[in-house]
Parts: C-alpha cells; sequence; structure tokens
C-alpha cells in the first residue's frame, strides 16, 4: 500500500534535486567564470530556479504523502534508508510550510541588501552605516525562530538550519570547555621563544607548478578528478552539481605558499565527502550530507590532521621541492612543517591557524545568542566584540574593518552558521581518534604516501551514512562516546608541546 507512495515522493525529491543541481552549475559558473556584465541576468536565472525549488519544497501533495507515509512499516526504522527518507523530508516539510511566505522574501530582500550595504561599511570602516540593515536582519531572523518554534532558547531554531538537531545548550556547553583549555594553550604558545621561520612560505612559488602540485596531492588523498575539477575562485569553495560532478575551487598567492595549497586540501576534504555519498541515493536525504559541521570535519581533517602532519610531509616534502626547487632546495622538512603550523593570536578569522580559529568562531557564536536571546543592542555590538578579542586572544582591533564587519555571515542573513566551524574540528578530531584506533597507525601509512585506509573509513563510517543518522548520533555510533572537546585539545596539545617545547 506505501510502496507507490514512496515511490512517487522519491521521484519528486529527485526531480527538485535535478533543479537544484542545474541552479549549483549556474552558482558555480558565477563564482569561476562569467563575465561581469552577465551577473544581473544571472542573479534572475538564479532566483526563478529557486523559487520553483521551493515551491516544490512546500507543495501540499508532499504532506499528504508523509503523513501516509509515517504511520507506515517503511518509517518504522528511522536509520533505514526509506525511514531516514521520511524521517527527513517530513522535518524538512514542517519547518519550510511553518515560514510565513512574506517572512522568506523579507530575509531575502534584506540579505541581498544587507550584503551591499556590508561590502561598503567594511570598505570604509563605517560600522554606522551597516547597523540599521544588520538590526532589520537580527529583527527577522528573531520572527524566524519564533515562526518555527524551539525547546530552550530562539538560537536553537536558527541552529537548526545548518546542525539540524543540536542544540544551544550543548555546543555552548562543548565550546566552553574547549574556550577554558585553549585560551591558556595559546597564550603558553606566544610567550614561547620557539618561532618557525615563515620566510620559507613567502618565497616565490610559480602558480602552475602550485596547481599540479595540489591536484597531485588531491588525487593522492582520494579526490577522483574524472569526476571533478579544480578552478580559480576569489574565496574557495566546492560545490556539487550531480552524482559525478564535484567543483573544488582555490586561489593562489605567488608569495604565500598555504593560501593556495591549503585552500585546495580543504575543498577536496569536502569534495572526497560528496564523492563518497551513494550515487544511487542523489537528491535522496540517504544520499545527502547530514550538517554543515560534519561536511566541515572532513575538510579539517584532510587539511589540518593529514596535510599539515609531518608524516604527510616526509612523503610529500620531496615531491615539493622537485616542483619548487628554487624556494624550497635547500629547506629542511622540520622547518618548513613548523612554518605551515606556526600559532599566533590575530584579528582576521580566515588567516587564523588552526588553534586560534576556533577562539574566533566562540567569539560570534557567544555574540550571536546575546544578539538574538538576549537583545544585545546592535550599537553595543562592537565594543562586545573587541572586549572578547581582548579576554580571549589578547588583541585590540584597531578598526571596525578589521573587527566586527570582516565578515560576509551577518549580512546575508546567515546566523546559527558559524558553530559549525567549531564543530567540524571537534567531529574531526575525535573521528581521527577512532579511526586511528580502527585502521592502525595511520602516519605510517601517510609516509608511504598511502591514504587508503583513512578514505575506506571515513566512506564507510560517514559519507555513506547519508542522513540515516543525525550528526549526534553519528559521532555516538561511530566512536562510542559523545561530542566532547577533549580529542581536539589533545591533539593540539600534543602537536604544538613539541614544536613550541610547552612543558
Ligand atoms: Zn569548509
Amino acid at each position: 500500500m506505501a510502496r507507490p507512495t514512496f515511490d512517487k515522493l522519491c521521484a519528486h525529491a529527485r526531480e527538485t534535486a535535478l533543479l537544484q543541481s542545474v541552479a549549483e552549475l549556474l552558482g558555480w559558473d558565477e563564482r569561476t567564470k562569467m563575465p561581469p556584465a552577465a551577473g544581473p541576468y544571472r542573479a534572475e536565472q538564479i532566483t526563478y530556479l529557486s523559487s520553483l525549488a521551493h515551491r516544490r519544497h512546500t507543495d501540499p501533495q508532499l504532506g499528504d504523502w508523509l503523513d501516509e507515509l509515517a504511520a507506515s512499516d517503511l518509517a518504522s526504522d528511522p536509520h533505514s534508508d526509506a525511514g531516514a527518507t521520511i524521517r527527513q523530508m517530513r522535518r524538512e516539510y514542517e519547518k519550510l510550510t511553518k515560514l510565513p511566505q512574506t517572512l522568506v522574501e523579507e530575509l531575502t530582500r534584506a540579505s541581498v541588501l544587507g550584503q551591499q550595504a556590508w561590502v561598503e561599511a567594511r570598505k570604509n570602516d563605517d560600522f554606522a552605516t551597516f547597523a540599521p540593515i544588520l538590526e532589520r536582519i537580527v529583527n527577522l531572523k528573531r520572527q524566524q525562530a519564533e515562526a518555527i518554534g524551539y525547546a530552550d532558547c530562539p538560537y536553537d531554531a536558527l541552529l537548526d538550519d545548518f546542525e539540524p538537531g543540536e542544540t544551544t545548550k550543548n555546543v555552548a556547553g562543548v565550546l566552553e570547555g574547549l574556550r577554558s583549555e585553549l585560551v591558556p594553550l595559546v597564550a603558553a604558545i606566544a610567550e614561547s621563544s620557539r618561532k618557525p621561520n615563515l620566510d620559507i612560505l613567502k618565497r616565490r612559488y610559480p602558480i602552475d607548478a602550485q596547481e599540479s602540485f595540489g591536484k597531485q596531492a588531491a588525487t593522492a588523498i582520494g579526490f577522483e578528478f574524472n569526476r571533478g575539477r579544480l578552478d580559480v575562485t576569489h574565496h574557495p569553495f566546492c560545490a556539487g552539481m550531480g552524482p559525478d560532478d564535484c567543483r573544488l575551487t582555490t586561489r593562489y598567492d605567488e608569495r604565500f605558499f598555504p593560501s593556495g595549497f591549503f585552500s585546495i586540501l580543504h575543498e577536496a576534504g569536502h569534495g572526497i565527502y560528496d564523492q563518497g555519498l551513494r550515487s544511487d541515493q542523489y537528491g535522496l536525504p540517504p544520499g545527502t550530507y547530514v550538517s554543515l559541521g560534519i561536511h566541515e570535519s572532513q575538510s579539517r581533517m584532510w587539511e589540518n590532521m593529514v596535510g599539515r602532519s609531518v608524516a604527510f610531509w616526509r612523503h610529500f616534502f620531496p615531491l615539493a621541492q622537485q616542483a619548487f626547487p628554487k624556494a624550497l632546495g635547500d629547506t629542511q622538512v622540520e622547518d618548513f612543517c613548523f612554518a605551515v603550523n606556526d600559532v599566533r593570536p590575530s584579528l582576521i578569522r580566515v588567516e587564523a591557524d588552526e588553534a586560534t580559529y576556533n577562539l574566533h568562531i566562540i567569539i560570534r557564536f557567544e555574540l550571536e545568542q546575546a544578539l538574538i536571546n538576549d537583545g544585545l543592542a546592535i550599537k553595543d555590538l562592537p565594543a562586545a566584540w573587541n572586549q572578547k578579542y581582548r579576554d580571549y586572544l589578547d588583541i585590540e582591533p584597531p578598526t571596525d574593518a578589521d573587527g566586527v564587519l570582516q565578515d560576509v555571515h551577518w549580512s546575508a542573513a546567515l546566523i546559527g552558521y558559524f558553530p559549525t566551524y567549531a564543530l567540524g574540528n571537534l567531529y574531526a578530531a575525535q573521528f581521527y581518534a577512532q579511526a586511528a584506533k580502527d585502521v592502525g597507525p595511520l602516519d605510517e601509512q601517510f609516509e608511504r604516501g598511502e591514504f587508503a585506509s583513512l578514505l575506506g573509513w571515513l566512506r564507510e563510517k560517514i559519507h555513506r551514512q547519508g542522513q540515516c543518522y543525525s550528526a549526534r548520533e553519528l559521532v555516538e555510533t561511530v566512536t562510542g562516546q559523545p561530542l566532547s572537546h577533549d580529542w581536539l585539545i589533545a591533539y593540539l596539545r600534543e602537536k604544538y608541546t613539541s614544536y613550541y617545547d610547552l612543558s
């Protein structure tokens, strides 16, 4: 009885995915190849496709099918492919249909105006001109939270857009644990007399050689270039636009090696997750990534835990010396590794190292809660921002442009997004420790240029699960423990104790 309805539901979802994959392709083109004058018409093309997709997501027919299926045998095992499909689609449908159409439209408009105002305000270091539209956005996000509903605080409803099923209270508890150990660790590193020679990274690294070396590394860790590409953009991203079409992007700086190379590893990590999802479930929840935090755990693991390890460079450094003989010919692998693992408090999140990055995120997470839950006034936001930078990183932002105005997220109405970056680091460390337990010493394999056993482990435990488990369930199922900051702190402490001679 239920099977024909389930088949109709899946066909509907696959057709929506087809539509969205076309929009993705247009979006990728916009950020990599499109001539500048094509912008306005491209915006119309993408808006048109998104409105068609939104109409399909809220099609009342879906609601009828999902009601019927929720009571059927197909939904009895929530972790089966059919059970997960029904559960996740019902969750999305109920959430989207709770949002009034006028609120959706106002949020879209405010985010377009917000981003335009932000570009100008940042350029002119003028928070006051950005404040009115930010105030409007925060009010609309509060309305969104009220419309959707929440158990504990309004921020719960916003966080759920990016990390489904996670709660503010749980994330706050884990990040507070992380903060309390990270602040003294970063302070101890700042006081260490040992410092890397960063000039190594600022020699001349020809762009052609960077591209081929980056592709060589991405291929070695498992990215499949017959199902993907690598192109150049301003703000690197990874976009999937079909079961066998994943686009990586990076940006190169001839005078700063890490910029291009670690962006490639990071985006390849996202791409490897995308390529590891089950093609036969494309467009359905079992073939879709589970949360932004889990997505980020995959990029961070390959970029940092693998890509900044000495073991990785024992294999790749001789190849890097061949690719960049003038820059690296007389450099020792140990000095190079210390340079790419440099830690120091800095103002700008996107340029931050692996340790202080989390403090940048915690600051934003705390301020977002203050804005949404506690009524922090927009006019008081810059001072609150600067105070937290003094408290956690012991630095003073000299301008709002390099302070509260540095990120695009709030101007684009993305509130609740930031914590997923830190969650990614936490998940990555917890998964990585478990992988090492399950498949044996990873370092020895990396030194031989072998990454297949870590990749295979990730494929089986994470990628192929799609949305059959929530992020929280996945962590507990895979590692046997709830999410904790212990693994990340242990990993960072071990790494930096040797580099910085900490006691
Ligand atoms: Zn990422």
